[in-house]
């Protein structure tokens, strides 16, 4: 297959010769060298010194059932060898598209019954872009190509999706956002709410949406965008009162509502979709990392029956990928949901991993480091703080405290992430008891040593 004796050294020096690493500064990553994983199986990641780490990050919040199932490596063994490729253009199928199309219309809520197959998330919103503006047009509205996304949303990396995103750093570098792209706060409570309770902050950030349509006018608006739940934002759960004010504007202005569900999809949350759990009714859906659960790149925008009505009666749709419903990605994703579904993996997350998981999150609200600690299903937060009266930030520049905890959690053998000085978690759903209870005492020493450093730096001060 490849070399597999390669000594870590030198696995590290060919891949700082050769390899640009998304998202990572290069530079710093040659000195380094970049920790090497060589397997994977359920919770646990392998490295090339044989260490042992709990993936509470779920590889990149994707491998909702776990790493290394054996029914997923015999699934794309038998689909390579009975049709390893071939395109959904030119009036032609193949049968794990006809299987994935139909499943994923069954699992969908309401109305979305209508499939078009990407290669990945940041794919499917570009999709989208494409969707909702030529929607409008064919009904006689070409004016309505403006779409509403929000600052420190994220929506993938490529030119279009990254200009829906909210990333200031992505904008920054290549000449983004592209043209008809409008921006709005987050509903950001800890940090961003001042005085206001959770309740009052969640519709005040809806209303932006309102203001935003006012501004541009309700016939320039093609549609609004948004995770249900932001995730590489920092996982911020919205107050309550913000989805049904966003819903409530949508209905009554005309546009469409996108639900990017690439992390929120099978099973995170707790139900199926996000949507669900949120009550959200959208009329196009963004999904993908948890589709395939990772094992194969694949991603898909759901459709309403009415959107894709639109579309299909309005001649060709001049948009499509080589990799459109690629039957490696479709037979593979069919057997993830499969998987999900038979050994009732949302109910796990509904009334055993989840509740159990969900109680320990809380209860690091007692650490003098958290300020706030939030979960849904399996995707949670803490927000550190040096004051918690305050919900202050910190004086140091932003994510310098999330860095540390990153490294001590690393040597600690632990995978959490962290956004700015928040970090984030994202199990894989099948987590057992037992491992969240190691998960947990590794955060909680990890939290431990970053307290001991910050208070050894002077770094334990309010902005
Ligand atoms: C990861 C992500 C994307 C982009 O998906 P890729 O497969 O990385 O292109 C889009 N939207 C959300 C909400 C994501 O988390």
């Amino acid at each position: 297959m490849y070399d597999t004796n390669l000594p870590t050294a030198e696995l590290q020096a060919l891949d700082a010769a050769h390899h640009l690493h998304p998202f990572t500064d290069g530079s710093g990553l040659i000195h380094k060298g970049a920790r090497v994983i060589t397997g994977a199986e359920g919770v646990w990641l392998t490295d090339s010194e044989n260490n042992r780490i709990l993936d509470a990050m779920a590889g990149l919040w994707c491998v909702n059932i776990g790493f290394g199932r054996p029914e997923m490596a015999e699934v794309a063994a038998a689909q390579v060898r009975q049709l390893s490729f071939y395109n959904t253009f030119f009036q032609t199928t193949h049968v794990p598209a006809v299987h994935l199309a139909a499943k994923l219309a069954e699992l969908a809520p309401g109305e979305l019954n209508q499939v078009f197959f990407n290669g990945s998330g940041s794919d499917s919103n570009d999709t989208n872009i494409r969707v909702v503006r030529h929607y409008w047009a064919a009904k006689g509205k070409p004016e309505k190509d403006i779409i509403i996304s929000r600052w420190n949303g994220y929506h993938g990396s490529t030119m279009g999706s990254a200009s829906l995103g909210g990333m200031k750093g992505m904008h920054s570098q290549g000449g983004l956002p592209i043209p008809g792209i409008l921006h709005i706060e987050q509903p950001d409570w800890y940090f961003e709410g001042g005085d206001m309770t959770p309740e009052e902050f969640g519709l005040a950030r809806a209303r932006l949406l309102e203001r935003a349509i006012d501004k541009v006018g309700e016939g320039r608006v093609a549609a609004f965008i948004a995770e249900p739940i932001q995730g590489a934002g920092g996982v911020i759960i919205p107050p309550e009162t913000y989805w049904p004010e966003i819903q409530r504007i949508c209905d009554e202005r005309e546009i469409l509502l996108i639900a990017d569900e690439v992390i929120t999809g099978f099973g995170r949350t707790g139900n199926w979709f996000g949507s669900q759990t949120l009550g959200i009714r959208p009329d196009v859906m963004t999904v993908a990392k948890g589709l395939s659960s990772g094992y194969a790149p694949i991603g898909a925008s759901l459709l309403s029956d009415e959107v894709a009505q639109v579309i299909n009666d309005a001649g060709e749709f001049n948009h499509g990928y080589t990799y459109s419903a690629h039957p490696l990605c479709a037979a593979l994703a069919l057997e993830n949901l499969r998987i999900l579904q038979d050994e009732d993996v949302i109910g796990h997350v509904q009334t055993v991993a989840g509740p159990y998981l969900q109680e320990k999150w809380k209860a690091l609200e007692d650490h003098p480091l958290v300020g706030d600690a939030s979960i849904v299903g399996m995707m949670g937060s803490i927000a550190m703080t040096p004051d918690k009266a305050a919900r202050a930030r910190f004086a140091s520049e932003e994510g310098t405290v999330g860095l540390i905890c990153r490294e001590r959690c690393f040597a600690n053998n632990l995978v959490m992430r962290h956004v700015g000085d928040r970090m984030v978690i994202a199990p894989p759903l099948v987590i057992s008891e037992d491992e969240i209870d190691i998960f947990i005492d590794r955060a909680v020493q990890s939290l431990d040593e970053t307290h001991a450093r910050l208070k050894a730096d002077g770094l334990m001060v309010a902005a």
